[in-house]
C-alpha cells in the first residue's frame, strides 16, 4: 500500500494537469494562544511548500490598513473575543482563492469554533479537497501566560500586554476553541504533540505527527 505521504510528494511532483486529480495537504495547525503556532507554521511552511494562514495576522494587516474588515476585527481582537463568524470566514475563504493552486495550506488560528470547522470542511469539499489533518500543540496555561507577556514585550500587540485580557483569550480557547479538536478527531484525523522544548524538538515532533498520520 502507499503511504498517503508518499502518495501526495508523488502527485505533487509528477502533476501534469494542474485541474485534473489535484490532491493538496491542509493542515490545521491547533493549540491555545502563545503556543508557538506562528513560529512552527513558518518552518512547516517551507518545508511542505504550503501557503500560511494566519487569520490573526490577516486581522492584524487589515487594522494596520484601517479597512473596514480590520475596523470590524478591533473591538473584539482588543478585548481577547473572536471576531464574528461571518467576517472571518468570508476573510478566510478569499484568502485560500487566491491561491487554489497551492500545493496546500497551514491554517492557523481558523478554525477556532466548530461553526467554522464546519464552514472549513464544507468549502475545502467544495473545491475537490479536504482538511489532511490537525496537530495541536500542548502547553499549559502558566507557560503560556509567560511566553505572551514575554512577547508582549515587542509584538506591539496591546492584546499580549495585559495579564486579564490573556486570560480571557484562554477561557474562549477552553470554551469555544478546544471543541475543534474533538470535531477532528471524531474524522480520526486530530493528535496531539507536546508543546514544550526546544523550537526544532517541537517542529519534529509536528513533523512526525504529519508524515505519519495524514489524509489526501
Ligand atoms: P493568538 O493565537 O496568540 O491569540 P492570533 O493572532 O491567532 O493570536 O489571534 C488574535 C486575535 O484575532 C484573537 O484573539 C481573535 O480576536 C482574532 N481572531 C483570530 N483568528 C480568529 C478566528 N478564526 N475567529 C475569530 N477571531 C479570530
Amino acid at each position: 500500500m502507499i503511504s498517503p505521504l508518499f502518495r501526495w510528494i508523488l502527485n505533487t511532483f509528477t502533476r501534469s494537469d494542474e485541474n485534473q486529480d489535484k490532491i493538496m495537504l491542509n493542515l490545521v495547525l491547533f493549540g491555545p494562544p502563545g503556543s508557538g503556532k506562528g513560529t512552527q507554521a513558518k518552518k512547516l511552511t517551507e518545508k511542505y511548500d504550503l501557503i500560511h494562514i494566519s487569520t490573526g495576522d490577516l486581522f492584524r494587516y487589515e487594522m494596520s490598513n484601517n479597512t473596514p474588515l480590520g475596523e470590524k476585527a478591533k473591538a473584539y481582537m482588543a478585548k481577547g473575543e473572536l471576531v464574528p463568524d461571518e467576517v472571518t470566514i468570508g476573510m478566510l475563504e478569499n484568502k485560500v482563492n487566491k491561491h487554489l493552486d497551492a500545493n496546500g495550506f497551514i491554517f492557523d488560528g481558523f478554525p477556532r469554533n466548530t461553526v467554522q470547522a464546519e464552514a472549513l470542511d464544507k468549502f475545502l469539499t467544495s473545491k475537490g479537497t479536504q482538511v489532511s489533518g490537525l496537530v495541536s500543540l500542548d502547553v499549559d496555561d502558566e507557560e503560556i501566560i509567560k511566553r505572551i507577556l514575554e512577547r508582549g514585550k515587542t509584538s506591539g500587540r496591546s492584546d499580549d500586554n495585559d495579564e486579564s485580557i490573556i486570560r480571557n483569550r484562554i477561557e474562549v480557547y477552553n470554551q469555544e476553541t478546544a471543541p475543534v479538536f474533538e470535531f477532528y478527531k471524531k474524522q480520526d484525523k486530530a493528535q496531539l504533540v507536546h508543546g514544550i522544548g526546544s523550537i526544532d524538538e517541537i517542529f519534529n515532533r509536528l513533523c512526525e505527527a504529519i508524515d505519519s498520520n495524514l489524509v489526501v
